[in-house]
C-alpha cells in the first residue's frame, strides 16, 4: 500500500489557524442532500463489497481537501469503507438515476450502473460527495456486472489527479482499493474501486432523466440552483425575477463553464473519449474518466478511443459536440415551458466563451501578450505543422518556450525541420511585434506548458505495476503529474516522446 503525503503541502492544523484535520472518518461532517431528493431520483442500497480487498494507493493531496488527517487513510476503516464494505459514517449510501445520449442517440435510462454514492463530507472547502465506482451492481446496471476493472480504475485515478495539475475543472479521486476478484472483459481481469470525490454527480443526462415529468424536472432544477449557482437565483439589478429567468441565467452559467473545459481540454491535448451527455458534468467539470487521452504526435482528427469507430469524439470536434451536448440539456426546459428562442439564446455565448479561454490559453502557452486577429493564422498553421509532421503535441509546445537560446531540441521533434524552421520565423516576427522581454516569456511559457503529462504508455507502465501489487509507479506519476511544469532531474524518460509501440495500446469503452 502507498499512502502518498506530502507534508510541505499539508493544510495546518488549527494550533496555526488553518483548517482543523480530522484523524477519524466519523469525525467528518457528513451531510445526503443529494439523499433527500424524492426516492424517484434514486436507489438505497449497499455496494458489493471486495473480497479480500487491498488498498493499493490513497491520496493525501485530496484527503486534505476533505478535513482528513493523512493518518487516517491507513486504517482498517478507510479500506472497509472504501472498498464497499461499511458506508461512511453520517452517510447514506446510495445509486442515482440519470439518462442520455451516447454517441449522439438517445440511450433513456442509464444511472450509476456500478456507482455508490456514499454521501457528502461538508468539507473545508464546501460540501464534496464520494462515491464508488466498482462497488457492484444496482438497478441501474443493465447487462453489465457491476464491476471495474484494475485498468480502468488505474487511469481514473492518475487522470483525475493529472487534471488537477494542470489547472483543468475535474472530479477528484481519494482511494484506490484492489482485489483477487474476477471480471470478465476481452479477457479476465480483476475488480477494483476506485472513490471519486465531487461537489456534485450531477449530469446533464441527470436533467435529460425527467422530460416530460415536470414535478420531477422542476425538483432536480431547484436542487441545483440552490447548492450550486444560488447566486443566479436572483437577477443582476436585484429586481425579483421569474422562475424561468433563473433556469436560463443557469444554463448560460454551465455553458460558460463547459465551454472553458472544453477549451483547457484542446490546449492541452486531451481527448475525453466519451462525451456523451451522460458524462457532462452540470458544473463543468471533467468528469468519468475512461477510454481518454492525452495526445502523444499530435493528429487533429485523432480518437482516443478504439470503440468511437467513426470519430465522434474526435479531439478536432470536442467544442462541437459540448455544444450539441449543451442543447440537449437546454432542449429539456421546452416541457416546462420555456421558449426556444430563449433556450437557443442562454446557449449563445458558447463559441465566445470557448474563444475566450481557449485564446488566453494560446497567448500563455506560446508567449503572446494578448491575442490578435492575426494570430489565427499563426495557429492554424501551427496546427498544421503538427499535423502534418505528427510532431509530440506536449513537446512541441514546451520547447518552444526555449527555442531561441537553442532551436535544437525543438526542431528535433519534426521529420522536416525546413517546414518548422518557415514557421519558426513567422513566430519570431509576431514575438518581435510585442515588448515582452525574451527572459519573461521563456519563464511564462514554461509554466503554461507542462512538461509530463499523462501518456498512454506512462499509464500503462503504472498500471504493469499495479497488476503485481506494486504502487511505486503511480507514486512517481502522481508526483511528477501534481506539478508537471517542474521539471525533475532523473526523471528525462517521463519527459520523453512516447515510443512507437505506444500507437498500438488501445483503450476502449471496455472498463
Ligand atoms: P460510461 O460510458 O462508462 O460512463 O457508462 C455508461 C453507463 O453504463 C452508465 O450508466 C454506467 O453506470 C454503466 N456501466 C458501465 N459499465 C458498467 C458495468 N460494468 N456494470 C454496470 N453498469 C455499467
Ligand atoms: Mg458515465
Amino acid at each position: 500500500m502507498t499512502v502518498q503525503s506530502d507534508t510541505r503541502r499539508r493544510p495546518a492544523t488549527s494550533a496555526s489557524g488553518g483548517p482543523t484535520l480530522v484523524s477519524r472518518l466519523d469525525e467528518l461532517k457528513v451531510a445526503n442532500s443529494f439523499a433527500e431528493l424524492p426516492h424517484e431520483f434514486h436507489t438505497f442500497l449497499q455496494p458489493q463489497p471486495l473480497t479480500n480487498p487491498r488498498l493499493l494507493h490513497a491520496n493525501a493531496d485530496a484527503a486534505a481537501l476533505l478535513g482528513l488527517d493523512p493518518a487516517v487513510l491507513q486504517t482498517p476503516e478507510f479500506l472497509a469503507t472504501f472498498s464497499g464494505g461499511r458506508p461512511l459514517p453520517g452517510g447514506r449510501t446510495l445509486a442515482a438515476v440519470y439518462s442520455g445520449h451516447q454517441f449522439g442517440v438517445w440511450a433513456g435510462q442509464l444511472g450509476d450502473g456500478r456507482a455508490h454514492l456514499l454521501g457528502e463530507v461538508l468539507s473545508p472547502t464546501g460540501p464534496l460527495e464520494l462515491q464508488l465506482k466498482g462497488s457492484g451492481r444496482t438497478p441501474y446496471s443493465r447487462m453489465g456486472d457491476g464491476r471495474a476493472v484494475l485498468r480502468s480504475s488505474v487511469r481514473e485515478y492518475l487522470a483525475s489527479e493529472a487534471m488537477a495539475g494542470l489547472g483543468i475543472p475535474t472530479t477528484r479521486a481519494l482511494a484506490l482499493v484492489v482485489s483477487d476478484d474476477p471480471v470478465y472483459r476481452e479477457t479476465v481481469e480483476t475488480a477494483a474501486v476506485v472513490t471519486r470525490m465531487s461537489p456534485s454527480f450531477v449530469r446533464f443526462g441527470s436533467f435529460e432523466h425527467w422530460v416530460g415529468r415536470p414535478e420531477q424536472l422542476r425538483i432536480l432544477t431547484d436542487y441545483v440552483l440552490d447548492r450550486f449557482y444560488p447566486e443566479l437565483k436572483t437577477p443582476a439589478d436585484g429586481e425579483p425575477g421569474s422562475w424561468e429567468q433563473a433556469v436560463l441565467r443557469m444554463l448560460r452559467e454551465v455553458s460558460r463553464r463547459t465551454a472553458a473545459m472544453v477549451a483547457h481540454w484542446q490546449t492541452a491535448g486531451f481527448c475525453h473519449g466519451v462525451m456523451n451527455t451522460d458524462n457532462m458534468s452540470i458544473l463543468g467539470l471533467t468528469i468519468d474518466y475512461g477510454p481518454y487521452g492525452f495526445m502523444d504526435r499530435f493528429q487533429a482528427n485523432h480518437v482516443c478511443n478504439h470503440s468511437d469507430t467513426h470519430g465522434r469524439y474526435a479531439w478536432n470536434v470536442q467544442p462541437a459536440v459540448a455544444h450539441w451536448n449543451l442543447y440537449r440539456l437546454g432542449s429539456v426546459f421546452l416541457s416546462l415551458g420555456l421558449q426556444e428562442d430563449d433556450l437557443r439564446s442562454a446557449l449563445s455565448g458558447y463559441q465566445q466563451d470557448f474563444l475566450a479561454v481557449y485564446h488566453q490559453n494560446l497567448c500563455r502557452k506560446l508567449g503572446l501578450e494578448s491575442w490578435q486577429e492575426s494570430d489565427d493564422e499563426l495557429v492554424d498553421a501551427w496546427w498544421r505543422l503538427l499535423h502534418e509532421q505528427r510532431a509530440d503535441f506536449t513537446l512541441a509546445f514546451r520547447r518552444l518556450a526555449t527555442v531561441s537560446q537553442d532551436p535544437g531540441p525543438f526542431l528535433a521533434l519534426f521529420k522536416d525541420p525546413e517546414s518548422a524552421r518557415d514557421w519558426l520565423a513567422r513566430y519570431e516576427k509576431r514575438l518581435q511585434s510585442q515588448q515582452l522581454p525574451a527572459r519573461e516569456r521563456q519563464d511564462s511559457m514554461l509554466r503554461a506548458n507542462p512538461l509530463y503529462v499523462l501518456r498512454n504508455h506512462l499509464a500503462q507502465g503504472a498500471i504493469d505495476a499495479a497488476v503485481r501489487g506494486d504502487a511505486s509507479e503511480i507514486d512517481t506519476l502522481l508526483m511528477l503529474l501534481r506539478e508537471p511544469f517542474t521539471e525533475r532531474p532523473g526523471y528525462e524518460h517521463y519527459a520523453q516522446e512516447a515510443p512507437e509501440w505506444a500507437e498500438r495500446l488501445e483503450v476502449s469503452c471496455s472498463s
